[in-house]
């Protein structure tokens, strides 16, 4: 039921999959099966069991960091990884349908190494186009390449969701600027070539809260990494990023000087298109679960998906499940079309991971005490879930945008 269609005015938008896409998404089938799945099966239980994935103090073990950067690289070679990026600087130039359609489709799949064939936040993201002259050859392209890894350092330990009010500064002193401060939550931190990092450069009273914001390529033997921030399920991902006298040159400035927080806030539509398509892929995969265990497991001579307090939750995961996937397929659709998004991006990323949430918590329901064991995935996507409500902006931060668009707050 992944077709939607759409009439506007006279011509009919179809968002039926074309030709180009199932291609794209039987060759993901292919890369999974043949380049990914050895490697798990290498890797056995030390992938997804963080105590043996992760060191004492939270570092990735490194067997589970190379067969990672392994992914990533070879998916890069076949053309997955940065398939949206533009074809001038090595990516494939999809639209945003297709982009949507192959996240989905990799999470459909689960949890696993498979989810990094597709660019994260490690990746290559809208704000790292802004790059010019050497910064292409030096960091977009590696990247896009999947040779180079990045970090966006946005959170600090006093500012999340509130990030204009950053307490990072960097000032100019001489052909260098010098950046004090600390982040933290920053992911893939510990394993990234160089970070993106927000920092202000301009006082409110001067520049207005908005303004007066740069991003900094920092390298990162420039950076001090400080502690883990362990998110239960994500151990060794995220860390602290220590700002002490941090002299960057000049030409590392990325973008606008005093422009970065308008620059990120234009490209968070498609952060958000990119979560949301997890969520409903990672929702579909708990639905097929739960549609066959409802069907094998019985209890009192019957089987449970027969009883309708069980079949009904299933059906209102299906419901939420496909009404979340036709807001993100044409939330996709808008922005190929140059649309403004901010109100659909915040409906949608709010929507399709909320809906993973209750799908989530369902699944654990209808397996019981099978769905509580650490040897299914119900309580890892019910951890998942929980984190994509709080990263690229919180569940409130999206109904607050909401709530703005329609002249509220
Ligand atoms: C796994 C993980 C990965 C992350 N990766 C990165 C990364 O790579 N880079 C990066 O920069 N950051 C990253 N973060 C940080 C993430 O972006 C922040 O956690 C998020 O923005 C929320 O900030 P906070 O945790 O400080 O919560 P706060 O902003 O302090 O919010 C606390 C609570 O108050 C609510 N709240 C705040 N303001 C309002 C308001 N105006 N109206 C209503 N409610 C409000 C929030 O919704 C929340 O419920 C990551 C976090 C996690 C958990």
């Amino acid at each position: 039921m992944s077709v939607v269609t759409e009439q506007q005015g006279h011509g009919g938008v179809s968002f039926a999959q074309d030709e180009e896409t199932r291609l794209i998404l039987d060759s993901i089938d292919d890369f999974i099966e043949q380049e990914v799945k050895p490697l798990e099966d290498e890797l056995g239980e030390t992938f997804d069991n963080p105590r043996l994935s992760n060191e004492a103090d939270g570092a990735v073990v490194p067997e589970v960091q190379e067969a990672a950067d392994e992914v990533r690289r070879k998916s890069a070679e076949a053309g997955f990884y940065a398939m949206n990026m533009p074809e001038e600087y090595g990516g494939e130039g999809v639209s945003n349908v297709t982009w949507y359609r192959a996240t989905r489709h990799v999470s459909e799949k689960g949890r696993g190494l498979h989810e990094l064939m597709l660019a994260g936040p490690e990746g290559p993201k809208p704000l790292l186009l802004q790059a010019e002259g050497e910064q292409v050859e030096k960091y977009l392209e590696p990247c896009i390449r999947g040779e180079k890894t990045t970090a966006f350092g946005l959170t600090e330990p006093s500012v999340g969701s509130d990030a204009p009010s950053m307490k990072t500064t960097a000032e100019k002193d001489g052909d260098e600027w010098v950046l004090n401060g600390s982040k933290q939550w920053i992911t893939n931190a510990p394993h990234c070539d160089f970070a993106q990092i927000f920092a202000r450069t301009t006082p409110v009273e001067d520049a207005g809260r908005y303004g007066g914001i740069t991003c900094f390529i920092v390298e990162s033997d420039e950076f001090e990494l400080g502690s883990y921030n362990n998110a239960v399920g994500l151990e060794g991902r995220q860390a602290e990023v220590l700002l002490n006298d941090v002299r960057i040159p000049e030409d590392r400035v990325l973008g606008t000087q005093d422009g970065a927080f308008y620059n990120a806030m234009s490209f968070l539509s498609l952060g958000r298109l990119e979560l949301g398509a997890r969520a409903v892929g990672l929702s579909r995969n708990l639905l097929d679960l739960c549609k066959e265990y409802a069907n094998e497991r019985e209890a009192f001579g019957k089987p449970i998906g027969e009883y309708q307090q069980v079949s009904t939750k299933v059906a209102k995961g299906r419901a939420r499940n496909y009404t979340a996937d036709s807001a993100g397929l044409r939330l996709a659709w808008q922005m190929d079309e140059g649309q403004q998004t901010v109100e659909e991006s915040s409906i949608f990323k709010w929507y399709a991971t909320d809906t993973l949430w209750q799908i989530a918590d369902d699944a654990v329901q209808i397996h019981a005490s099978s769905g509580l064991s650490e040897d299914n995935p119900f309580m890892d996507h019910l951890h998942i879930a929980r984190v994509l409500r709080v990263v690229e902006g919180t569940d409130e931060i999206q109904l607050n945008t909401v709530a703005k668009q329609n002249g509220l707050l």
